[in-house]
């Protein structure tokens, strides 16, 4: 069986930011000592389920702001994980951190937990698109937060950014990207913003009072960041990420007879490749988001409820991995997994999905399920067959260009 994931969602944030839609609140940080017993009761409740060891591999703390815990906090849960499940050796435990939340000391005592990967929440480096988003902090803690990290000892750093905000311009938006590549990140990731309906800018923009770039000024931005990065040494390996390569690992996997989800690059998020190749993850905290044993499942939105509910629960005879806290389950159907593995897979641009990997995953091949809207896409020019190097027979499907775009028309197709 290969090895699972764990994502923990931390509901916490020192302040709600206008264009957020995440499950997170502010003001209630002073539950944060009894949200971590109740993620330690739900991590001992999901392994007695089990029934053998779970091997686990990768480890994100998501928010929220996770960083808002403190390291014997962040302690507290990890000893839980390695005693409930099998970590292993080199396995990759990250979290999300604002960089008005953490310096030296603070960034210290986090590496000495274990935790060996760090992703900022930078967004801009304009002071001005800072403050529309109404984010904490600015451009020279960004800054001292790499330096504090570097410090600290973590050689793992991806850094958040949003484009097509308010106002912005591509001026504005290539002067963010040079100055995040001055700080050195192993990962960068780049994502549109998208007006959430319910958030204060999806009100503002609806009543016409948010001038954000129009869709062929965003494009234009997004090309740029892709030769922009490319041009600096990063791996587009997935529609919104990039990440550095080593050469040693590279040539480790050209060594490879025929692993195609082996070729990313090196430091490529780990975590977030398990979502991205449909492989198992288990979910802990509110509103957190799970699929295992062939559940996709979803806990309870609220701090405060999901605290009770597992606080008051005694042991349960639910199949794993669900608990009291999850509200949502189903089990998931053949078709269920295919249209997922589709929509997941082609977001890694460099490995797409390959023919003989859906074969092995589903007994069938995949132009027998989806020859037609295969051959449409690639009259389209949103897709591309390559016939891997390694394996004549066996073929691989890529979004192009354009595709990555246009992904979202290609990802209906498979629904
Ligand atoms: S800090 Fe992040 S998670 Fe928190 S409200 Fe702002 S955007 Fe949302």
């Amino acid at each position: 069986m290969s090895p699972t994931s764990i994502y923990l969602h931390i509901p916490f944030c020192k302040h709600r930011c206008a264009y957020c839609d995440f499950n997170t609140y502010a003001g209630q940080e002073s539950l944060i000592p009894e949200y971590v017993n109740a993620l330690i009761r739900e991590i001992e409740q999901v392994s007695e389920s089990a029934n053998q060891r779970v091997d686990v591999h990768t480890i994100f703390f998501g928010g929220g702001t996770p960083s808002l815990l403190t390291a014997p906090q962040f302690d507290s849960i990890l000893r839980a994980l390695r005693h409930a499940f099998a970590l292993t050796a080199d396995a990759e435990i990250s979290i999300e951190a604002n960089p008005g939340t953490l310096n030296l000391q603070k960034l210290e005592d986090l590496r000495k937990t274990g935790i060996n990967r760090i992703s900022l929440g930078v967004q801009s480096a304009n002071t001005e698109e800072l403050r529309m988003l109404e984010r904490i902090h600015d451009f020279f803690t960004v800054i001292q937060s790499v330096s504090d990290a570097r410090k600290a000892g973590f050689d793992n750093l991806n850094l958040d950014l949003i484009y097509g905000l308010p106002e912005q311009t591509l001026e504005s938006w290539k002067t963010t990207l040079a100055r995040v590549i001055d700080l050195h990140p192993e990962h960068i990731s780049a994502y549109a913003l998208t007006l959430e309906h319910g958030t204060p800018f999806g009100k503002w923009s609806s009543k016409g009072l948010l001038p954000i770039p129009d869709s062929d000024l965003a494009a234009e931005m997004y090309e740029h960041t892709e030769e922009f990065l490319d041009a600096n040494g990063y791996v587009h390996y997935e529609i919104s990420n990039w990440a550095k390569d080593v050469e040693s690992q590279k040539s480790k996997v050209e060594e490879q007879t025929f692993d195609l989800r082996l070729s990313t690059p090196s430091f490529a998020c780990k975590h977030n490749l398990q979502y991205w190749r449909s492989l198992p993850y288990l979910a802990f905290g509110a509103g957190a988001h799970g699929y295992a044993n062939g559940y996709r499942y979803s806990n309870m939105l609220r701090i405060k409820t999901y605290i009770d509910r597992l606080t008051n629960s005694q042991s349960t005879n639910l199949p794993f991995p669900l608990t009291p806290a999850a509200v949502n389950h189903h089990k998931q159907t053949q078709q269920d997994d295919i249209s997922d593995y589709m929509i997941n897979n082609l977001r890694l641009t460099q490995v797409g999905v390959a023919e003989s990997d859906f074969r092995e995953r589903f007994g069938v091949g995949l132009l027998d399920v989806f020859g037609k809207e295969v051959e449409e896409l690639i009259r389209l020019g949103l897709l591309e067959k390559q016939t891997s190097e390694v394996s004549e027979t066996s073929e691989v499907y890529r979004l192009t260009k354009r595709g990555r775009l246009l992904g979202n028309q290609v990802f209906v197709k498979f629904v």
